[in-house]
This record gives structure tokens, sequence and C-alpha cells, in this order.
């Protein structure tokens, strides 16, 4: 029996994006086919279509305005001052002390750090065992004031030893999906992950060390304060929302993540490393991406 093929192409395309999504492998005769299974079109986002999953707070009263900055050493308030610059990139490598192990006052300890005094912890730390094995602990890097906060699950092995968030072939993966939805790397997303150490044989991170990693990225949303928190893989939803639904639901709907009093609309979509092993999932990534695109503002 053949098998009638009928365009469903939802949204122009430029040639500059078909370029992109055909680098993603995400090409032109995927998009219009109907021989794979079809998912809804991307609704416009109305405010009352955010299904708020959870608010994450420790402390409502302590937002980034009024939070006090602590004492910092030389090489941190230099850093400090370098950081007023707009649009500033971070996750360069800077000297600092070593931090002693601290995961059950981990919360307490990152409450009042900046941007760049938060990443500086983050490569010295050893609040969990993953610290033993790791060669670098990835903080994150990208626009200090970004229009989306990408999170990632953890470190894999080149992320390790290059103490980058997101290279190899995912990172390409990545950049080409970013490219898709007019975003550069650098300029307008910051990139980080849930756990920042890699997992020995990159097993799956366990909720211990979830836990005591957590104040980092919690930290980092609250002084990045992105439009839009684009979630990839399980872990990294699982983990930022509280919950245990299947990812495939919570990419039905944007979710919010709130820190301070900032509820921050949350996108959920597939791990690169993931579409990598089933490309034809990309097309359920591109209507995620495209649902990013449209919460954004002119912010960016
Ligand atoms: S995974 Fe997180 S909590 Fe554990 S050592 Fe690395 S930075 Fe610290």
């Amino acid at each position: 029996m053949s098998v009638s093929r009928k365009p469903v192409l939802q949204v122009p395309v430029s040639a500059m994006q078909h370029a992109w999504l055909s680098a993603m492998g995400v090409n032109v005769p995927w998009i219009v086919t109907e021989a794979a299974p079809q998912s809804a079109p991307t609704p416009s986002i109305e405010p009352e279509q955010i299904t708020q999953v959870q608010a994450v707070s420790s402390d409502p009263s302590a937002t980034i305005d009024q939070a006090p900055v602590a004492p910092a050493p030389e090489a941190l308030k230099a850093a400090l001052e370098a950081l007023k610059k707009p649009q500033k990139r971070v996750g360069s490598q800077s000297p600092v002390p070593t931090i002693a192990r601290q995961s059950s006052h981990m919360g307490e300890s990152v409450k009042h750090q900046d941007l760049e005094q938060l990443q500086a912890m983050i490569r010295v730390c050893q609040a969990c065992s993953l610290c033993e094995q790791r060669t670098h602990a990835v903080a994150g890097e990208g626009s200090a004031k970004p229009s989306v906060l990408i999170v990632g699950e953890a470190p894999g092995e080149h992320e390790d030893i290059e103490g980058r968030p997101f290279v190899g072939r995912s990172g390409q993966l990545l950049d080409n999906m970013l490219q898709a939805i007019q975003l550069d790397r650098f300029e307008q997303v910051f990139i980080t992950n849930m756990v920042k150490c890699r997992p020995p044989a990159n097993r799956n991170p366990r909720e211990d060390e979830i836990s005591a990693c957590s104040p980092y990225l919690l930290r980092q949303i609250e002084l990045l304060r992105p439009t839009v928190v684009l979630a990839m893989g399980r872990f990294a939803a699982h983990a930022l929302l509280s919950t245990k639904e299947p990812l495939q639901k919570l990419r039905q709907e944007t979710q919010v993540v709130t820190t301070g009093e900032n509820p921050i609309p949350v996108v959920v979509t597939y791990h690169p490393a993931y579409l990598l092993r089933r490309p034809t999932d990309k097309r359920l990534a591109w209507e995620d991406l495209k649902r990013v695109r449209a919460l954004l503002t002119p912010r960016d």
C-alpha cells in the first residue's frame, strides 16, 4: 500500500534556516512528510496556558537586586568589576581558593555569590563524590544576560576534559539547533548542566549528587534571569521541576520554575546526545525550539 505524502510545513523557513536544519538532520522532506507520526502544531503561548509545576525558592525575599555581596578575595573582586560590562561572556577560568566539602550548607553559601564568584566556587567544589574523578568541574558558559538558559544533565567525557559544556558532536548539534531559531551560543544563551561534574563512565547522576549540586543551578537562574529555560533531557527536567513525569508529557506544555519572585517559563526537550542516537525525534525537538522562539521577548 502506498503512503500519500501531504505537505505539513507550518512555519516559513528561510534559506539560512534550511541550511541549519539540514545540518541538524531536519531536511525539507523530513519536515513535509507525514510518514512519521504527527505531533500537534506548536500553539501560541498564552499566559493562562503556562502550567506552574513548582515554585523553587529557598528565600523569596532574597532577590538579586537586594542581595548583599559577601566580601570577596581580590581575584573575585576583579572578576566582579569585569562582570559589570554589558553582555559579558562568562566561563573563563580564574584562580580561587579551594573550598571544603559543604553540601549541607551549599544553599546558604551560594546565596550571596555573584556570577563570577559562583563559577569560581563550582570549579573547586568538593561537595559530593563526583569531585574525586573529574578532570574539570563544568560551571557553564555564555552570556551573562541570556535570553535562554540551557540546562543539560551532566558533563560527558569531552566536557570533562575541556571544562566546557556541550562540546563534541552534541555541542555541534546544539549549536545548529540554536542557529535554527536565530540564537547565538555566546551572545544570547548561557549553557550549563544540572550536575557540574562528570559521573564516572557517564552513569546517571544520583539523587544525592543532584541534591548537592542543585543550589548552584538555582543561584545561576537567579543571577542570569533568562527569559526562557530550556531543559534538555529527562534528568534536567526532573531535577529542575521536581517531578518524575515522563519527558514526553512535560514537553507538551510550557512549565515554570520560580526563583525568588521571578517565574520563568521552562521548555522541556530532548538532549542532543539522544537526538544523535534517534534522529527521527529531531522533528519533535523542532516543535520545542519553536516554542522557545515564541516565548522570547525583544530582550534578545
Ligand atoms: S557535582 Fe556539583 S556538588 Fe558535586 S563536586 Fe561537582 S560541583 Fe560540587
